[in-house]
């Protein structure tokens, strides 16, 4: 993996670290230089994979343990980061967040029972809320928060409503942070894929649902973890200070439709 150096000196902590996109954005922000804590929920293989991973490219990382969407995940989480940063002899505090775990509901509202529902919202809005909360005491100015959402929040999506509504929330967080935290120079913003190759979405299992939302891209093809990945690391370097509060459209151009 190509080494750019430009997050060099940075620590970071990716939310669901271990695989799918957020394994890629481990490895793409080590491979920039930066000392990464992979976070992961039950997957300690695929944590561990992913750390091997890094440091075979030459670069730094530690797993982070905390399962998400359970009272008191955030405070858990910091607690291991805490002592993972110490135990690397890194100074303590942090520079980038990357709030990317998540799960889906693929279910129209008919369906969706009222544990589901919970459930959906305690992985994806209240974990990366006090996660963030909590990230306040550590990240040092200048940093970047980047929420990884979806572009179901900007159409109609009914057959995942419960998911969509879940990231729009998300999406708010990128927008009221971004205005608070900038007096102290940290960049907050949202990613938002589309169709991405990852275990999220077992259907594109199916060779012809594949081929369905693959052309839903103007680029004929699903995305790959990496091009999101990318996206997140330009948000996360020097090169994107002047960028905050946005909504990153990364679907191969979906929103341009026909
Ligand atoms: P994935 O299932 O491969 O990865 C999800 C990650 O979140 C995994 O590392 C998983 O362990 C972690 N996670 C989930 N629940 C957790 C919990 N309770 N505790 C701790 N960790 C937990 O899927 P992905 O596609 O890589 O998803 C990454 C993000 O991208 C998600 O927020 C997802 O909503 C978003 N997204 C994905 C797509 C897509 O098509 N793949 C599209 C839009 C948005």
């Amino acid at each position: 993996m190509t080494t750019t150096g430009r997050l060099r000196g940075r620590t970071a902590l990716v939310t669901g670290g271990s695989r799918g996109i957020g394994r890629a954005v481990s490895r793409r922000l080590a491979g920039d230089g930066a000392l990464v804590a992979v976070h992961y929920g039950h997957d300690h293989t695929a944590a561990e994979r992913t750390v091997k991973e890094i440091e075979g490219d030459g670069g730094r990382a530690f797993a982070v343990h905390a399962e998400l969407g359970v009272h008191g995940d955030a405070a858990a989480l910091w607690a291991a980061f805490d002592r993972e940063l110490a135990a690397q002899d890194a100074p303590p505090g942090l520079d980038i967040l990357v709030n990317n775990a998540g799960i889906t509901l693929p279910r129209a509202i008919q369906q969706v029972a009222e544990d589901d529902y919970d459930r959906v919202f305690a992985v994806n809005t209240k974990a990366p809320f006090f996660i963030t909360q909590r990230a306040l005491e550590r990240l040092r100015d200048g940093g970047r928060i980047v929420n990884v959402s979806s572009a179901a929040t900007r159409i109609a999506y009914p057959a995942i409503v419960a998911y969509a509504m879940t990231k729009a929330a998300l999406d708010h967080l990128t927008l009221s942070l971004a205005q608070q935290l900038g007096p102290r120079g940290i960049t907050v913003n949202t990613v938002a894929p589309g169709f991405t190759e990852t275990e999220i979405n077992p259907t594109l299992r199916d060779p012809q649902v594949r081929q369905a939302l693959a052309g839903a891209s103007v680029f004929d093809r699903l995305g790959a973890p990496a091009d999101i990945a990318d996206v997140v690391a330009f948000l996360a370097c020097d090169d994107a200070r002047w960028v905050t509060g946005q909504w990153i459209d990364a679907t191969g151009g979906v929103h341009l439709g026909l």
